[in-house]
């Protein structure tokens, strides 16, 4: 479907579908209930994508909970953006759960007591977690109430349709903020997209570091 792009404003849509089909946005704390929609972010890339959705969705008043890493290529959670980050999200009103790389699920008072497994392999996706709730375990996890955007590419099609109906009894919808946030019609532009993003922020960050740019 050519109309159902990988931006914002489809986002929105998405979000304005789950409420036209009466859906509830709901927080990885409970048994799932009919009508429950858990919107699930799991950071790999990009904090700046996320705090640019979580503005979104805070405008929607649609609650979500964002898995963000201790141990990412990508970012630095204990530097002073990754600090800030964790405040704003939770400002906002959203969740913040651990995304993280197994083996290790470490919880500390930055994180709720909910896990997601970054790139998880069979073995161990399902499995329970000492002191924590899995995204994955059988409990929030079923293949037909389960979506995902994964590599900007939605395995049973965007469920924008199907929410607006109210086809699900529940959802669980996964989401990458970067996908959405950065303008691309296939991975590789929308990662194009990023680095020129990100490219232009070293720039200040360089500056803010006192590092001589004359
Ligand atoms: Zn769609
Ligand atoms: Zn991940």
């Amino acid at each position: 479907m050519s109309s159902c792009t990988f931006d914002l404003p489809h986002y929105r849509v998405l979000l304005d579908a789950a409420k036209e089909g009466g859906y509830a946005f709901a927080f990885f704390d409970h048994e799932p209930r009919p009508g429950d929609l858990f919107l699930r972010h799991d950071v790999d890339l990009s904090l700046e994508a996320a705090l640019t959705l979580a503005e979104l969705e805070s405008e929607e008043e649609a609650p979500a909970t964002y898995f963000l890493m201790t141990q990412s290529t990508f970012y630095n959670l204990a530097a002073p953006p990754g600090e800030a980050a964790v405040e704003r999200l939770r400002a906002l009103g959203h969740r913040v759960g651990l995304h993280a790389v197994w083996p290790r699920a470490e919880l500390d008072e930055r994180f709720d007591p909910v896990v997601a497994w970054h790139n998880p392999d069979p073995p161990y996706m399902s499995e329970s977690i000492d002191g924590a709730d899995n995204v994955m375990s059988p409990r929030f996890f079923a293949r037909d109430r389960y979506r995902s955007d994964s590599n900007q590419h939605w395995r049973s099609g965007c469920p924008h349709e199907a929410l607006a109906r109210g086809d699900f009894e529940w959802l669980q919808l996964l989401t990458h903020p970067e996908i959405w946030v950065y303008d691309g019609t296939t991975m590789r532009q929308t990662m194009e997209s990023m680095l020129a993003a990100e490219r232009e922020l070293r720039w200040r960050q360089l500056a803010e570091d006192r590092i001589d740019l004359s």
